[in-house]
């Protein structure tokens, strides 16, 4: 994205030397990600939206697409194989091959609409990989659980009018992206957070708004869009949480998940730009996943 951008490639550097200094990699699975192919991006996005992206990609230097959103000459290849990771993860699941699944990628994907990249997002992964559930493997209800500190515009605009999709978010409000609070529909359930919110209002809203939407929908594979900017340390924002508030969102899931969808979990990674914080934020809840 730039020089002196918070989305940085170092963030995903944090994230694998934590999990190998801990001792966690040595628990997992690791799988190189795939390119998603253009049938599987446009389940969610449109074919002009898919070609101007392509066409949009520098042979050099840096692009523009929005005040905060830049390609570079790899980014378009980057965003293609953060989508194929959750595509591919959503293969090992549902193929028996891994119980749940982490994609630890970059460029995050929330904020990227049907037809337009912002907010750092240039395709959906998220969206991408359930999607990718729904068409090819015939799922009919999926859960997308998002606790990122910024409100997940994109995957709702991709899935608002789905019936076989159910959103629960947590956010920051008011703030950025500025959406979220208004004219949803009862499969989108969004709990907006006031600023320096912290862990017993965050728990609170899990427990008394998603757990309830979950239960009553009973999904048979939940995608988590795995933001850790509402960790205390992150500059970005101003929500407190801390890596005890992710370990009990986890198992929050894991325990909706083992209940209605056979424990079949595909978490991506969205936020988070405190390094340190991201890492240990994002050890804690690949831990949990991993029952490590
Ligand atoms: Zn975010």
């Amino acid at each position: 994205m730039g020089r002196g951008h918070p989305e940085s490639p170092e963030r995903l550097d944090a994230i694998e030397a934590l999990f190998i200094s801990t001792g966690l990699m040595q628990g997992l699975q690791v799988h190189e990600a795939p390119a998603a192919t253009r049938d599987q991006l446009g389940r969610v996005h449109g074919d002009d939206y898919i070609d101007a992206l392509a066409n949009a990609a520098p042979r050099q230097g840096r692009v523009q697409l929005d005040p905060d959103t830049a390609m570079n000459p790899h980014s378009h290849e980057a965003a293609l194989r953060a989508a194929g990771a959750v595509v591919h993860a959503t293969d090992l699941v549902l193929g028996g091959e891994a119980g749940n699944a982490f994609c630890n990628v970059r460029p995050p994907g929330h904020h990227a609409c049907r037809n337009r990249a912002m907010g750092f997002c240039l395709f959906n992964n998220v969206a991408v990989g359930a999607a990718h559930a729904l068409e090819h493997h015939g799922l009919e209800r999926i859960a997308i659980v998002d606790f990122d500190v910024h409100h997940g515009n994109g995957t709702e605009d991709i899935f608002s009018d789905d019936p076989r999709v159910l959103m629960v978010s947590t956010f920051q409000h008011p703030f950025y992206p500025h959406s979220g609070v208004e004219g949803r529909s009862e499969r989108m359930v969004n709990v907006p957070l006031a600023a320096y919110s912290s862990g017993p209002q965050f728990r609170k809203a899990v427990t008394d708004e998603w757990l309830p939407a979950l239960e009553s929908f009973a999904p048979e594979m939940l995608f988590i869009s795995a933001g850790f900017d509402a960790h205390r340390d992150d500059g970005m924002a101003m929500l407190e949480l801390v890596e005890a508030d992710y370990d009990w969102v986890t198992r929050a899931m894991m325990e909706v998940g083992n209940r209605h969808a056979r424990g079949r979990i595909v978490s991506t990674l969205e936020g988070g730009y405190d390094l340190g914080a991201l890492a240990r934020s994002a050890e804690r809840h690949v831990r949990v996943l991993a029952s490590l």
